[in-house]
């Protein structure tokens, strides 16, 4: 039976360090990282989700602050607002919470972020520094997921990795990680002719498809890691992943849960990402992992994690 990967003890233990580093880098830097974080209109779902990551930064001790706007807002009302955040040196990191209404162009939106501020990696440059090679802020559940492989122990170099889902957010930015970390690496998507045939092969399975159930126990290599990333509600209004889990985890090597799995360690990449913004305005560099690796290793030991 399958280890389950606990994402709610790895994401409190990633804050946790965070928090740690905050005092220190206030300290150095006379001030803290900041985090602004954009939603428009009302919806409730998303309200709270981004309630949720204002209250984390607040919580490990950094400056956030929700900025609520109207449904009927502008595109460029809202770049307007952008660009202030972009030009105010206290600010470190600006999240613009997805989708936006439909009269509004979200890529034009989230290009307008100034791209050492794009928390969520998502700006053109950024997903081409990524793609590149060059340093880059990664998206936060690509990211998270990273964490989440390597918590196991089990070594990415070399293994057949398989994510199901190709979307610019989660499926590509992930197939992308898992390269540069040596994996062999092969994307299924809604194209895919025999998708058991090829989840199959995975040593390790990214499914990130936002289907109930799309992954059954006989599609499933014994032994497998299994990262499910779907967050769907289903008919009974219960928060499932893509994951069969209960058949699943008979099989797997080690397996996420949903909820608990993924969701913790994108807040936890989304406070990291805002450190890694942070260092790079306090030190005018754009050479964020260089820093992150000299500057808090030197100063309070530990993993750059
Ligand atoms: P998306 O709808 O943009 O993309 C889904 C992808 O899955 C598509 O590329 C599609 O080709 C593929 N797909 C769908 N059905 C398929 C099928 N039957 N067979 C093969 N491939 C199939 O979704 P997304 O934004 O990437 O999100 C995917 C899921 O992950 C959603 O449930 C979303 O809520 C969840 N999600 C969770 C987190 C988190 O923090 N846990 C973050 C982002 C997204």
């Amino acid at each position: 039976m399958a280890q389950i990967i606990d994402g709610k003890k790895l994401g409190a233990r990633i804050k946790e360090k965070i928090h740690e580093q905050i005092p220190l880098l206030e300290q150095q830097y006379g001030r803290r990282p900041s985090l602004y974080v954009i939603i428009v209109g009302e919806d409730e779902g998303s309200l709270k989700y981004v309630t949720n990551k204002v209250k984390t930064a607040k919580t490990i001790g950094m400056d956030a602050r929700l900025i609520a706007l109207k449904e009927n807002i502008s595109e460029s009302e809202l770049i307007n607002i952008i660009h202030v955040l972009n030009a105010d040196p206290l600010v470190d990191g600006i999240l613009v919470q997805l989708p936006l209404p439909n009269h509004i162009n979200e890529d034009r939106v989230v290009d307008a972020i100034e791209k050492h501020k794009d928390v969520d990696g998502f700006h053109a440059l950024n997903v081409g520094s990524l793609w590149q090679g060059t340093h880059c802020i990664a998206p936060c559940t690509p990211k998270g997921i990273i964490q989440l492989i390597k918590s196991t122990g089990i070594e990415i170099r070399g293994k057949m990795a398989v994510v199901v889902g190709r979307s610019n957010i989660v499926g590509k930015p992930v197939a992308k990680l898992l390269l540069d970390e040596n994996a062999t690496v092969v994307m299924a998507h809604t194209g895919t002719r025999d998708l058991r045939a090829v989840t199959l092969l995975a040593d390790i399975l990214v499914v990130a498809a936002g289907q109930e159930k799309l992954i059954t126990a006989d599609m499933v290599k014994p032994g497998a890691v299994v990262i499910d990333v779907g967050i769907t509600r289903n008919a009974e209004g219960k928060v499932v992943g893509d994951v069969d889990f209960e058949n699943v985890k008979e099989v797997a090597g080690y397996i996420t849960p949903v909820p608990g799995g993924v969701g913790p360690l994108t807040i936890a990449m989304l406070m990291k990402n805002t450190m890694e913004c942070f260092l790079c305005h306090a030190e005018s560099s754009t050479d964020v992992s260089k820093l992150w690796a000299t500057i808090i290793k030197a100063r309070i030991g530990g993993s750059a994690e």
